[in-house]
């Protein structure tokens, strides 16, 4: 039986620009595939924790978090902790994520830590343990140790890009890191897409960095775009994803589309690495 159980797909969202829309794309990402029927984890590996607390997941509630993963001390199963949304569970962090970087830097295992992590949970046999299919990693905006466990323990990275005039200074130092990434350390890691985020319809600064962003990443860029909204930046001081806080708003559709998409670009990326 064992066997037939699927493993998750894992994705990482990496940016090594803060403020871009890494945290807030896991959440509503998160919450729009669980929305759709999937069983979605959503680990937090920024040592800032605004994808644990924008899920409503208070500090003083984070018992265990991901640098217990990381160090060894706890397994997945142990951290993880329901949210409000059906199928949706976050694997919390708190501020000593900060140090383990120093604490593991010695260790042969240093990057891998995360993809053992993800593998001994996928293989668990406790019928408590929720059965992910999708597991999501909030990166922090560095192209640290932490960065680099997420994107080895990944199939694929997904870019978030602010609509701003620097919209692409840095993407390619990103881009040489995954490629260094997958000469090294995971061979099957690819980038599963890129999303525009915060954009702005009355400013034609936004559709100039949409177009010139699409012309120089083509078919990477994701069709969706998400608007820059105000209900989206409001949602996480109420501990909710903007689907749960206002499910009607043009953000919260958006990231319904993006779920959509990302689907379907899954069957692509599967199929063509089945043929
Ligand atoms: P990162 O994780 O890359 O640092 P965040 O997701 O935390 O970025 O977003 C940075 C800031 O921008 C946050 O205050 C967030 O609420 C806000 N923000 C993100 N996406 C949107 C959006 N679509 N509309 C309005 N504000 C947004
Ligand atoms: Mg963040």
């Amino acid at each position: 039986m064992s066997v037939l159980m699927k493993s998750p797909r894992v994705l990482a969202l990496a940016n090594q620009k803060g403020g871009v829309g890494k945290t807030t794309t896991a959440i509503n990402l998160g919450t729009a595939l669980a929305a759709i029927g999937e069983s979605v984890l959503i680990v937090d590996l920024d040592p800032q924790g605004n994808a644990s607390t924008g899920l409503g997941i208070e500090r003083k509630a984070r018992k265990r978090s991901t640098y217990d993963v990381l160090v060894g001390e706890s397994t997945i199963e142990e951290v993880v902790v329901e949210t409000a949304v059906p199928r949706l569970w976050v694997a919390p962090s708190t501020l000593d994520l900060l140090g383990v970087e120093l604490e593991i830097a010695g260790t042969a295992d240093r990057a891998f830590r995360l993809r053992k992590a993800i593998a001994a949970c996928a293989g668990s046999t406790d019928p408590a343990v929720p059965r992910f299919t999708y597991v999501l990693v909030d990166c922090p905006p560095s192209l640290n140790l932490l960065t680099i466990n997420a994107m080895t323990a990944s199939h694929s990275v997904l870019v978030p890009l602010q609509c701003e005039f620097f919209a692409l200074e840095g993407l390619s130092q990103l881009l040489s890191t995954v490629e260094q990434v997958r000469g090294s350390l995971n061979p099957e890691l690819t980038i599963h897409g890129i999303v525009l985020t915060m954009y702005d319809a009355r400013n034609n600064l936004s559709g100039q960095v949409v177009a010139d962003v699409r012309q120089h990443m083509g078919e990477t860029v994701y069709e969706t775009i998400i608007p820059r909204n105000v209900r989206v930046s409001e949602a996480p001081s109420y501990g909710k994803p903007a689907l749960l806080y206002d499910l009607k708003c043009t953000g919260s559709q958006a990231y319904l589309r993006l779920a959509s998409e990302i689907i379907q670009r899954e069957r692509r990326l599967r199929s063509a690495a089945a043929a």
